[in-house]
């Protein structure tokens, strides 16, 4: 198999893209990729300062070495939500990428900001995991942003994450959702503008670029991951690529050309939670505040017991 810029070897078929690439030109690819997708959706210059979400996954690794390679003024910022058997690990790949480059990665704990972590939240809060840790991490994201006077927040979700939620929000007609999943949402107020500049390159092509670049990371999942829609939302478009490429970089880009037939049910209004400063669409404490309230109430019921036992 021959590259199809310049006819060495090559490691990998992108069939949506109708191209075999070696080492070289896919590293060239993915980089231009990224370059482009900031460029098109203006999504930060480089006067400014971006904090990168890091897992330890090929992805938001992969994200902070190119934004850096980049000559951007990029952080890191990694949040341990203590899921047993799994942050540990993804936390030492990030400080480890990060001290091996000279990179400054902030990390925060969610026990220590919460009082609990993801694994004890689940058992005190209704809800799924999943759920409780993406209202968790948003909150947590948008206020380390925010705080650090960083001005934009960027993820690692490459095209089968956004296919697979794609998929999802159009499954359920959520206009909601619908409209506002773009590549780039502008801030407002202490809303910190949110970007994903991966959003065109494949898994497949940001494991192997990993790979090429020698970038460590976790490979593991999440353990709540097993079981989630998201992972049979993937299959299935995995499934339909398999027989028809680009099925899922053509679902994007159509709907990226559609997306703005699609309006919020209501215009969200954002208030300050009185509790914590941040914004909330509803009136009241966020929902971050109101979860941290039930484990401080659980917490001091556990003492009252154990005073009431001695
Ligand atoms: P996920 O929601 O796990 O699919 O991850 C999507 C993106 O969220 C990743 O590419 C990261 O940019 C970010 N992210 C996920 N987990 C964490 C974490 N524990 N700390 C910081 N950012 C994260
Ligand atoms: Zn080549
Ligand atoms: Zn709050």
């Amino acid at each position: 198999m021959r590259c199809s810029v310049c006819g060495r070897e090559a490691v990998i078929k992108l069939r949506h893209a109708g191209l075999r690439l070696c080492p070289e030109h896919l590293v060239a690819r993915v980089e231009k990729e990224v370059a482009s997708a900031i460029r098109r959706f203006r999504m930060f210059s480089p006067e400014e300062r971006i904090l990168v979400a890091i897992s330890g996954g090929k992805d938001s690794l992969a994200l902070w070495h190119i934004l850096a390679e980049l000559g951007y003024r990029v952080d890191g910022l990694y949040i341990d939500l203590g899921i047993a058997g799994y942050s540990a690990p993804s936390r030492e790949a990030s400080e480890d990428f990060a001290r091996a480059r000279g990179l400054t990665l902030h990390v925060v704990s969610l026990a220590a900001e919460l009082g609990a972590s993801l694994d004890e939240l689940t058992r005190l809060a209704r809800g799924k995991t999943c759920s409780l840790c993406g209202t968790v991490k948003r909150y947590l994201m948008n206020k380390l942003a925010w705080e650090g006077e960083y001005q934009a927040l960027a993820t690692g979700h490459n095209l089968d994450d956004e296919a697979a939620t794609l998929l999802g929000n159009v499954l359920r007609w959520d206009e909601g959702y619908l409209a506002r999943q773009y590549p780039v949402l502008p801030g407002e107020g202490k809303l910190v503008r949110k970007v994903k500049p991966m959003v065109f390159l494949s898994e497949r092509e940001m494991a192997a670029y990993c790979l090429i670049r020698g970038i460590e990371y976790l490979y593991q999942d999440c353990p709540h991951a097993e079981g989630a829609r998201s992972i049979a939302l993937k299959d299935v478009l995995n499934r339909l690529e398999d027989r028809y490429p680009s099925t899922k970089i053509s679902f994007l880009r159509q709907f990226l050309k559609v997306r703005d037939r699609f309006r919020p049910p209501a215009p969200v209004v954002l208030h300050d939670c009185p509790s914590c400063g941040m914004p909330t669409a509803a009136e009241g404490p966020c929902r971050f505040c109101r979860l941290k309230d039930t484990v401080a109430r659980h917490a001091s019921r556990v003492t009252e017991d154990r005073g009431a036992a001695a």
